[in-house]
């Protein structure tokens, strides 16, 4: 089936109107007709070449949200009309491991949602920028929140659980000092998921615009990461740094923070590393750099129900497929509060 997409046949060139093919449900699958579609920074990464190895033409979108509009036979979890969402992952081996735990984001076999390799025509994936996506059940999501909320909820499937992810694995909660480094699309929802876990959250922020919306968010307290005396008052006093910044930066500032045994958790993939940080900067107090991708699609579905439940969604700002090229350019300036999700009936026609 051909459906209208938006994609961009280079790095160096804007997204454009073009046609794609989705295959007919086979037996697992599930169609949706896609309602929204968040639009993370990865996109931008990807699409414009900035991270290796893009295949074109390449139509990004990973935060999918829509209706069931036909299942395939052997499909049992999901039936026409549901409310749904497809992140990240559209496939993975099945049988290791990882997929085994429920960790398929870290399955060596992981298809992403756009740019990972498929037997389907043209041979890579291609994402939500499009009107329908076709995908095995065991990846397909269910969404709790009232349907008039649906378009806030799409960046749950990444922004959410990227976030969700390292904040349960490092047991943030009650008792914890967290900061939340940059306040963009994960950044934020790190700072709504950590609140209501219990922590007392410090966002930093290279902007000192967001410094008053930051705390509607959740944070107890913001810093303005430029300034140095803001930094030095919370000086070797952080249980877990969540790093969600989508540029190379110093990590020393952030390392000075953690207290003995703390951990700065990178989520945010430059395209240029960051500086390397003196390694006597970690032994002295025994902290700990670590980096987080995603999450399995258990604990996604676990996600969105605790979002449901807490009443948690993204604050957006709705477009139109075609502002997506300037949308980039906000993103980049660091104007968005604090998604971007395109309004995927703006494909038609
Ligand atoms: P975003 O909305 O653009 O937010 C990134 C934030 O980083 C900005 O809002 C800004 O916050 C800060 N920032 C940007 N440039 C900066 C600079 N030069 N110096 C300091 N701070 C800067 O991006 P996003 O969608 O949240 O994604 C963030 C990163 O995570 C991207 O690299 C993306 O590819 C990556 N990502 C990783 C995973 C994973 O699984 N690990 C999943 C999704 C996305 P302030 O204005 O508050 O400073
Ligand atoms: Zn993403």
């Amino acid at each position: 089936m051909q459906i209208n997409a938006y994609g961009a046949y280079a790095g160096d060139k804007p997204l454009e109107p073009l046609k794609i093919n989705r295959r007919a449900p086979g037996a697992h699958d599930v169609q949706i007709d896609i309602a929204f579609c968040g639009v993370c920074h990865s996109d931008l990464h990807q699409v414009r070449a900035e991270w290796a190895g893009t295949h074109f033409p390449c139509v990004p979108g990973h935060e999918i949200v829509g209706r069931v509009s036909a299942v395939g036979p052997q499909v049992s979890g999901f039936k026409l009309g549901d409310l749904v969402g497809i992140g990240c992952i559209v496939d993975s081996c099945k049988h290791c491991a990882e997929c085994e735990e429920g960790l398929e984001n870290y399955c060596d076999g992981m298809v992403g949602t756009y740019n990972g390799p498929t037997p389907d025509a043209p041979g890579w994936t291609q994402g939500g920028y499009s009107q329908k996506i076709v995908v095995h059940e065991r990846y397909v999501l269910r969404i709790r929140h009232p349907a008039a909320q649906l378009a806030a909820v799409a960046p749950l499937l990444c922004a959410g659980i990227t976030t969700y992810s390292p904040l349960r694995h490092w047991n943030v909660g009650p008792g914890k000092k967290v900061g939340v480094v940059g306040i963009g699309g994960l950044g934020h929802m790190g700072i709504k998921l950590a609140h209501a876990m219990g922590a007392r959250v410090v966002a930093f922020t290279t902007s000192e615009s967001k410094r008053e919306a930051a705390k509607a968010l959740g944070a107890d307290e913001v810093v303005v990461s430029r300034n140095s005396g803001e930094m030095a008052a919370h000086a070797s006093s952080f249980d877990f740094i969540l790093d969600t910044v989508a540029a190379s930066h110093d990590l020393e500032a952030f390392l000075a923070l953690l207290k003995r045994d703390g951990a700065l958790t990178l989520v945010g993939a430059p395209a240029t590393p960051h500086p390397s940080p003196n390694v006597f900067s970690l032994i002295h107090k025994r902290k700990t750099i670590a980096g987080s991708m995603i999450g399995g699609i258990p604990e996604t579905q676990e996600m969105l129900d605790f979002c449901a439940e807490h009443g948690i969604v993204a604050d957006i700002e709705l477009i139109r497929i075609d502002q997506i090229n300037d949308a980039y350019e906000r993103m980049l300036k660091g104007d968005v509060k604090y998604r971007f999700v395109i309004d995927s009936a703006s494909l038609a026609g």
